[in-house]
């Protein structure tokens, strides 16, 4: 069997490992061999319920409590991921809230939450692990970023900032390490099936897949393909890159 994109050997955080897109992202990094800490904020029974599957094909998960918008926590997260796997190799950036309102009515506490979960906490896990990766001289950070970060959405001037925040994030640290060997991308998805769209009014969503040339949402898996394959060695020369997974929403 080709052992093309496999990720055997590897050690994986994912942080929001325990639903929608992050779930998808720790199993399909598990599948491809990679040992996976499944971070989880507030549902330890969806992340052990993640663990559980893993191991039950025989692979190597652990799931982790941290609130990733604390640079404590986050740190801890990364020492935890070491000391339990002994290494660290990716790191899936992929925590994420929404907390939508037309600016006049949004409240300063919903803007600093948003940008504390999406865009605070990648720094918080990228700089524990960047300082791991440096040593290792290897590293592959990816960040789950939205189409709202390059096209805006009305009504997520919070959301949509900390995406694009994110963007800019990955462009930066992408330079700044690309010497030992570490890559930095970010996958940009448009409406994808899980909870988060739960607090989209319908008819704005019905709206929003108008939006869409293949017509349709996606699903987790297609999130999470795109992540292993940024994730394994065959994607080495692709660095500061963001890649929609968005059925043609924004044609960059
Ligand atoms: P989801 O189903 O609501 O899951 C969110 C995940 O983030 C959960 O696992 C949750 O963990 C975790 N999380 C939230 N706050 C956290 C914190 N402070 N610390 C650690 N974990 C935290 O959302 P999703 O749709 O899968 O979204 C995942 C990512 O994709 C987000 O960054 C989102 O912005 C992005 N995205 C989603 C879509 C979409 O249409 N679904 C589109 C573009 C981008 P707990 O439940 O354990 O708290």
């Amino acid at each position: 069997m080709s052992d093309l994109l496999s990720l055997q050997d590897k050690v994986a955080v994912v942080t929001g490992g325990s639903r929608g897109i992050g779930r998808a992202v720790a199993l399909e990094l598990a599948r491809r061999g990679a040992k996976v800490v499944v971070n989880y904020n507030k549902s330890p029974e969806a992340a052990q319920a993640v663990v559980s599957e893993i191991q039950s094909w025989g692979g190597q998960a652990a799931a982790f409590q941290a609130d990733v918008s604390d640079a404590a926590a986050a740190q801890n997260l990364i020492k935890c991921a070491i000391d339990t796997f002994g290494d660290l190799h990716i790191l899936v950036n992929n925590a994420g809230i929404t907390r939508d309102m037309v600016i006049m009515m949004m409240s300063e506490q919903d803007w600093d939450t948003v940008q504390d979960t999406n865009l605070k906490s990648t720094f918080n896990c990228s700089k524990a692990a960047v300082k791991h990766m440096l040593r290792k001289r290897y590293g592959r950070i990816i960040s789950i970023a939205s189409v709202a970060g390059q096209m805006g959405n009305p009504g997520q001037t919070n959301y949509s900032a900390s995406k694009a925040g994110q963007i800019g994030f990955t462009k930066a640290l992408a330079r700044e390490v690309a010497a030992r060997n570490i890559t930095v991308n970010a996958v940009a998805p448009g409406f994808v099936d899980t909870e988060i769209l739960a607090s989209m009014p319908p008819e704005t969503l019905e709206a929003a897949l108008k939006l869409v040339p293949l017509a349709r949402k996606g699903k987790p898996e297609e999130i999470a393909y795109a992540v292993a394959f940024l994730a394994s060695d065959q994607a080495a020369y692709i660095t500061g890159q963001t890649l929609g997974v968005d059925g043609g929403m924004a044609m960059m």
